[in-house]
């Protein structure tokens, strides 16, 4: 679970992290406001859940309470369009004021899970900013690595190594330093999956401080916080995710035109794959898990059909425990009215098939039933062509 950067400030200062003076608003008045009462330039940071606002337009500097305004005006109730939101963007419904703050050095520095090895990763970078990808790319002897044992603990040593290796000795040295330690703190306690700081920096007072944040929270230790469920904002998430949230439906919407029915997650995996082979871009990731009832089945169909740039259906259905009948019955309760003519193309396979093809050849849904994944995927690109 992603939470946005000022919330995520709150957390950091919370645990000693320094963090610039700021005020969230959300409206340009509050803007105009907050620049009044800071008494001096401002940036203005659009609050989204994705990174890449800089390059995108969403950070802006503004010298006067005036210029807070009209800069307000125009990102607030508009999505933004980063590198990483993808063409549709992100609404817009706050903006982090901060004061200035001088920049003397950027760096990176975050911590995350290194599957590969099970343990903590603190990563930093003397060459922070809105370029790391790039560093990381073209020049990763500048990233810095150190594996944490989770069950040690990060040792200061580990964070004094880090610091020397950023450049950073002495007193600024040890003020890097218990940043990193307090940043370690922060995540274990919070059951984090990512603590990002990009840029961390090195100011023109000499100071050290994260001047952007960014948090993830692991979706399974959730149950163990309930205060941090409190900070997730809905309107991040497309609304047909939020509404296939609430009936326990894995969807995520994707950029093609083929709409996607699978239950189990590899399978829907699988299907994404040879639909992109077949040359036929998916719609949509949807998984309706093992099991499903009739009804589920049901609003799966409808949430597929609500997106605009479905022109076609693939389902395609691995009967075990659950029964194809109940997959036919399911779309057939959200299709069959005669209000879809989209092509569908039907894979099903396992128990109670002969059944489940019947009802959806006797229906008046526009569908065609295949016996192979390959086959169907091949069927729905040619039935769209
Ligand atoms: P991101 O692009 O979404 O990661 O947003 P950031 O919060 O990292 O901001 C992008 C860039 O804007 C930073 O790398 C800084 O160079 C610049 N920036 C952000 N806040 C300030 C500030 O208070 N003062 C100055 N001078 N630059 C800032
Ligand atoms: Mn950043």
């Amino acid at each position: 679970m992603n939470i946005h950067e000022y919330q995520a400030k709150d957390l950091f200062s919370s645990y000693g992290i320094p963090v610039p003076e700021g005020q969230v608003v959300s409206s340009a008045a509050e803007a105009e406001e907050t620049a009044l009462r800071f008494a001096g330039p401002c940036v203005l940071k659009a609050q989204i859940h994705a990174g890449g606002r800089g390059k995108g337009g969403g950070i802006r500097l503004v010298k006067t309470p005036e210029e807070a305004r009209a800069a307000a005006d125009r990102l607030l109730g508009n999505p933004l369009i980063t590198p990483q939101t993808g063409p549709r963007g992100l609404p817009v419904n706050r903006l982090l004021v901060e004061r200035v703050v001088g920049i003397d050095r950027e760096y990176y520095l975050s911590i995350t899970l290194d599957r590969t090895t099970g343990r903590y990763c603190l990563i930093a970078s003397e060459a922070g900013g809105v370029d790391i990808e790039e560093t990381a790319a073209g020049s990763p002897e500048k990233i810095h690595r150190q594996l944490i044992d989770p069950a040690i603990g990060l040792r200061s040593f580990q964070a004094r190594r880090m610091a020397l290796a950023l450049g950073l000795d002495g007193k600024l040295g040890e003020s890097c330093v218990r940043l990193m330690l307090a940043l370690y703190r922060c995540f274990i306690e919070k059951d984090c999956s990512l603590v990002e700081v990009n840029p961390l920096v090195l100011t023109t007072d000499g100071a050290i401080l994260a001047m952007d944040a960014k948090v993830t929270f692991d979706d399974n230790a959730l149950f163990r916080h309930p205060e941090e469920q409190q900070l997730f904002d809905h309107s991040q998430l497309d609304p047909l995710e939020v509404r296939a949230g609430k009936f326990d439906i894995a969807y995520i919407k994707m950029d093609g035109n083929i709409g996607c029915l699978v239950n189990g997650a590899g399978l829907a995996m699988a299907t994404l794959d040879m639909l992109q082979e077949c040359g036929g871009p998916p719609a949509n990731f949807l998984d309706v898990g093992g099991g499903a009832s009739r009804e589920k089945i049901a609003e799966a169909f409808r949430i597929i059909l609500q997106d605009r740039a479905v022109e076609g259906v693939f389902v395609n259905i691995f009967g075990g425990i659950m029964r194809c009948d109940i997959v036919a019955n399911g779309i057939i309760d959200a299709a069959g009215d005669g209000s879809c003519n989209l092509p569908i193309v039907v894979r099903m396979a396992g128990s109670h098939v002969d059944e489940g093809k019947r009802l959806l050849v006797a229906s008046n849904l526009n569908v065609t039933c295949v016996d192979s994944l390959g086959e169907g995927a091949a069927r729905i690109v040619e039935r769209l062509g």
